[in-house]
């Protein structure tokens, strides 16, 4: 990634944009990055193999993001952390969440590999944002939201070189994920359902719609759509391997 002088580059790097169950996709995961950081958020079963062809460095992340603790977005983690110890990385890993992320992500990685937190050569640092707080990153600045969902899922918005980049995680947005993403530049969003149900575990693509205008956000992505619908070719529906710029 290139920085012009005088410019700032924040780049999102998708490793799967898929449902839990899309044989086409991996899981819905993502890279943040500036110069100096780089975030990853969530870490499902098929994502530590997409991350791998992008770097093995093992300082290659700064720490993870789990939006919640579906295997689908947190069964990646015992492997991932296990290769950073075999590849010899020192340096802290940050492992952030919602409240409870700390008990649940030892959880993983505990059954993943029996013992890995006793053995591993470097420290796991467990950051969790309470909704409604603000917690600092590096030098982002982060707060999370809890949306509907069948486990609780926190939303989470990131405060970096000036832009603002929202993550649904799953689930249907709730007025503090509303207030949350307000004039984000770049929302991404969940859209599992092409139409509203009324069901509160997903969203739906009608819902985000008028959400992304609501809050005004200036782009919409839109990911983890239902393995069994057409998607839309008007909108931006990242695919794995897609990497995107915010830049002024
Ligand atoms: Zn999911
Ligand atoms: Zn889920």
């Amino acid at each position: 990634m290139h920085r012009g002088k005088g410019s700032t580059v924040v780049a999102v790097r998708y490793l799967g944009t898929g449902e839990a169950f899309d044989e086409k996709r991996p899981n819905m995961s993502f890279v943040l990055e500036t110069k100096t950081q780089r975030l990853l958020f969530d870490c499902g079963y098929s994502i530590p193999h997409q991350l791998w062809s992008v770097s093995t460095a093992p300082d290659y992340l700064d720490g993870i993001y789990i939006s919640h603790f579906h295997a689908d977005h947190c069964f990646g983690l015992p492997a991932l952390v296990a290769r950073l110890s075999q590849d010899g990385r020192r340096t802290p890993l940050h492992i952030l969440g919602g409240p409870g992320s700390q008990d649940a992500a030892t959880n993983v990685l505990e059954m993943g590999y029996p013992g890995i937190l006793n053995k591993i050569p470097f420290s796991l640092d467990f950051i969790e944002i309470e909704p409604g707080a603000e917690r600092s990153f590096g030098g982002w600045v982060m707060s999370t939201a809890r949306s509907y969902h069948s486990r609780p899922n926190y939303s989470v918005r990131v405060t970096v070189d000036g832009f603002v980049v929202c993550y649904s995680g799953d689930g249907a947005p709730s007025t503090s994920c509303r207030q949350l993403y307000q004039h984000a530049d770049l929302l991404i969003h969940e859209a599992y359902y092409p139409n509203a149900t009324g069901k509160k575990s997903h969203a739906s693509l009608a819902e985000v719609l008028t959400l992304a205008s609501d809050v005004a956000a200036q782009q919409l992505h839109l990911v983890h759509l239902s393995r069994k619908v057409t998607r839309p070719t008007e909108l931006v529906v990242p695919e794995a391997g897609e990497f995107f710029l915010l830049s002024r």
